[in-house]
């Protein structure tokens, strides 16, 4: 495939842009972890990144991608045999599903078309009926990568309280965290898990969780094997610093400090904001190519459509590979695709992370250039109403 000059255009939903400040971060010699000058790094972070999660609880940091802080969310609380209510969001629910199944859980799935948002007042009917108990944890994808969906945590939490259940709320924020408001404590999350190569913007490589003190209660009868991830032997100690299991990524915490501090310096209201501007102009353009039988949003429920990343569904008989394929090979722009039974059919817009008008509306016109470009139908305009939108709001 021959070069094509200049800078990749990177809207796949992760990884996302690393913006210069943080890889200048990690442009330095390693570091002693186990002396004073990293412990403050750690603290920093792990402080921050409190912030960021909207908690009071306890965070904790492994070298490992969000995959890690799945399966530390189901070891550290579960045992053979104990049923996970998994609502159906789209292919990351039903991997984390796969994941739970192989460690011997029994998995409930409270079924839910893929282009809709799961609704709360099913998850509580589920539970009332759970008269014996017998659901361990409820787990939802905050924001559903393979869908562009956002599902209603704040609902989900609320249902669990109203039905007087006992069950955990286990929530993956991967592709939410720090584009989209998240509240672990004021929603009543017991787990929270997240990764660092999304809205964090950081390189892939940090599985982050955290866990309330009814989820550190139920590490204590949970008999899944458990080493690497164990909370117990990485929670900050007396001596108020997270520990771990092997030698501390350091360089991902260089990073993760440039970072934290960044969205903190742009503020999480303002870092939401943008996204939601960004996700809405795209959302426009989408909606112009889809008056012309051209593309048009997956998503069905107007208020669930993500601020991260958008699904889009091509039109009959256009394959969304082959479209994929030739705008990156002919103009450089990465999209994602679409995963598991959505492959072929849905082309996805990453728009998360260290991101501008200019690089979504580069993306943009790309896209709508190369619908032209490679005869698919669509309604034209796109670019125009996503800058119009731009330009108003
Ligand atoms: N959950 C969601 C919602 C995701 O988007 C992803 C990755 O894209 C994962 C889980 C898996 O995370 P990782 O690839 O970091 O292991």
């Amino acid at each position: 495939m021959p070069r094509v000059p200049g800078r990749q255009f990177l809207n796949i939903p992760g990884p996302t842009n690393i913006p210069d400040r943080i890889l200048q971060a990690m442009h330095r010699p390693a570091l002693d972890f186990m002396t004073p000058e990293f412990w403050e790094i750690q603290v920093e972070c792990r402080d921050n990144l409190k912030k960021v999660m909207k908690t009071e609880n306890e965070v904790m940091v492994f070298a490992s991608s969000g995959h890690g802080s799945w399966e530390a969310a189901m070891t550290n609380t579960c045992s053979p045999g104990d049923t996970i209510l998994m609502c159906e969001t789209g292919r990351f629910s039903e991997s984390w599903a796969e994941m739970c199944r192989a460690f011997g859980l029994n998995i409930e799935t409270l079924e839910n078309d893929w282009d809709r948002a799961i609704d709360p007042t099913r998850v509580e009917d589920r539970l009332r009926a759970d008269t014996k108990g017998v659901i361990k944890a409820v787990a939802v994808v905050h924001n559903e990568t393979s869908t562009g969906m956002t599902h209603d945590v704040a609902g989900v939490g609320a249902a669990i309280r109203a039905a007087g259940h006992p069950a955990l709320l286990m929530v993956d924020t991967i592709s939410s965290l720090a584009s989209m408001d998240f509240r672990m404590d004021e929603w009543g999350v017991d787990v929270a898990v997240a990764g660092s190569q999304k809205g964090l913007m950081l390189p892939v490589g940090l599985g982050i969780s955290a866990a309330s003190d009814k989820a550190f209660e139920a590490t204590k009868t949970a008999t899944l094997p458990r080493k690497y991830y164990d909370w117990n032997e990485i929670k900050t100690g007396d001596h108020g610093r997270m520990r771990f299991a092997g030698t501390a990524p350091g360089h991902l915490f260089f990073a993760m400090r440039e970072g934290l501090r960044m969205l903190l310096d742009e503020g999480l209201d303002a870092v939401f904001a943008r996204h939601q501007r960004l996700a809405e102009a795209t959302r426009q353009a989408v909606r112009a190519w889809g008056r012309g039988n051209g593309p048009t949003l997956f998503g069905k429920d107007e208020a669930a459509l993500s601020n991260s990343v958008t699904a889009v569904t091509m039109p009959d008989g256009f394959d969304a590979n082959a479209f994929r394929g030739r705008l990156l090979s002919e103009s450089n722009v990465a999209l994602g695709g679409g995963l598991s039974r959505l492959s072929g059919t849905v082309f996805r817009i990453g728009h998360l992370g260290d991101l501008n008008e200019p690089m979504m509306l580069g993306c943009l016109a790309t896209v709508e250039m190369h619908l032209k470009r490679q005869g698919i139908p669509h309604g034209v305009g796109g670019t125009d109403a996503a800058m119009a939108y731009l330009a108003e709001n």
